[in-house]
């Protein structure tokens, strides 16, 4: 892909597609067509620094909608596809299941079937260089009880939310239109990501928020789970990689090997914000007082972690950030910029 290619990706104002937008724009040559629904999830702002951009496309769809697919893929006729829009809150997929299937799984169809008729319009020689990458989570594999095992590409789904289970089902559905209709895809499955314009719903954005309103925050259960974490610029670096250099049909693996329990990490954040914020609220002496453990989260997965040396070792990658310095990135760039939304 040496010469400017058209990216058609979806989701691309929520937080992840936002840093691959960012990086693709001010990085290569290529166009970018952002096509998403604009949910309470997305954040415009951080577009802000290539939305003026004239190879940055913005268009307000939703991927269910198959009639405006049908004339973005017509009206942008797109190189390939990189799919990011989801519901992407296990909390919310908790209470409110029917978006998570609709979005996750009647989207990801939809968007399936209005690629499929679109490949069909295409040239052998495009048709050849095509590909279509879909974004999916560690969340898939359910959860390791073991703690010396890892997620590896072969490892068995087992979802345990509506959330990971819709987008199991998204998995499943893209495997099935390469295997089936010999469409060019492509899956990856990345650990939690964190930085900045993350939405305040999700943990380490809750946390940084929390502690500076004085409110207390709040772990669910005994705050033993472990995740694993990246930063989401290696993320979006590593789907760049993938769409480029990732071989069709394959699945690779995204992490970043930085694995903490969440009670270490909110105490991370807590030292990072008294180092950085000391300004406290409420008659608190460290923000590590404003700690509270509720409970627990129902089907709570203890352990996620990546093996990511498939996509090491084929293509490359390399995650850059170390976790304490992207922790302190992302204090500082919500500090400075006010990127709390929610
Ligand atoms: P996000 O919730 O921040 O953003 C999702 C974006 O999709 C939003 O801009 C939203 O407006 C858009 N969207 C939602 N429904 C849509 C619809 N019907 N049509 C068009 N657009 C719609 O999510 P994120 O954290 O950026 O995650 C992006 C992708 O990466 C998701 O597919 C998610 O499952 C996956 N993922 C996320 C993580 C993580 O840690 N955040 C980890 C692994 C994989």
């Amino acid at each position: 892909m040496s010469n400017s290619k058209k990216i058609l990706i979806t989701g691309g104002a929520g937080f992840i597609g936002s840093a691959v937008i960012r990086y693709i724009i001010e990085q290569t040559v290529h166009q970018v067509i952002n096509i998403d629904k604009l949910t309470y999830a997305a954040n415009l702002q951080a577009l802000a620094e290539v939305s003026d951009n004239k190879r940055y496309f913005f268009e307000k769809i939703d991927i269910c909608n198959r009639p405006e697919l049908d004339r973005i893929f017509q009206q942008y006729r797109p190189d390939a596809v990189m799919h990011l829009a989801a519901e992407s809150h296990v909390d919310c997929s908790i209470n409110h299941p029917h978006v998570f299937i609709e979005t996750n799984i009647v989207g990801t169809y939809t968007l399936l079937e209005a690629y499929r008729c679109y490949f069909d319009t295409l040239t052998t020689s495009a048709k050849n260089n095509f590909c279509f990458l879909h974004v999916s989570t560690d969340e898939v594999y359910g959860e390791l009880q073991n703690s010396n095992h890892l997620f590896t590409e072969s490892t068995s789904y087992a979802p345990n939310s509506p959330y990971s289970a819709s987008k199991a089902s998204s998995d499943h559905l893209v495997r099935s239109w390469y295997k089936t209709y010999d469409l060019p895809t492509i899956i990856t499955h990345s650990t939690n990501n964190y930085g900045p314009f993350q939405h305040t719903e999700k943990l380490i954005p809750s946390v940084i928020s929390n502690a500076l309103a004085g409110k207390p925050i709040l772990i669910y259960g005994n705050g033993r789970q472990i995740r694993d974490w990246i930063y989401v610029e290696d993320h979006a670096k590593a789907l760049y990689s993938v769409l480029i250099n990732g071989k069709i049909g394959e699945t690779y693996n995204i992490g970043a090997n930085n694995e903490s329990t969440n009670i270490v990490l909110v105490e991370k954040l807590c030292k990072i914000l008294d180092e950085l914020a000391p300004q406290y609220k409420n008659g608190i002496i460290k923000y590590r007082d404003l700690i509270q453990f509720v409970s627990d989260r129902p089907g709570h997965d203890y352990r996620y972690a990546i093996d990511s040396s498939k996509i090491k070792k084929e293509l490359g990658w390399q995650p850059q950030e170390e976790f304490d310095s992207g922790l302190k990135k992302t204090v500082i760039a919500y500090l400075n910029s006010k990127q709390i939304i929610g």
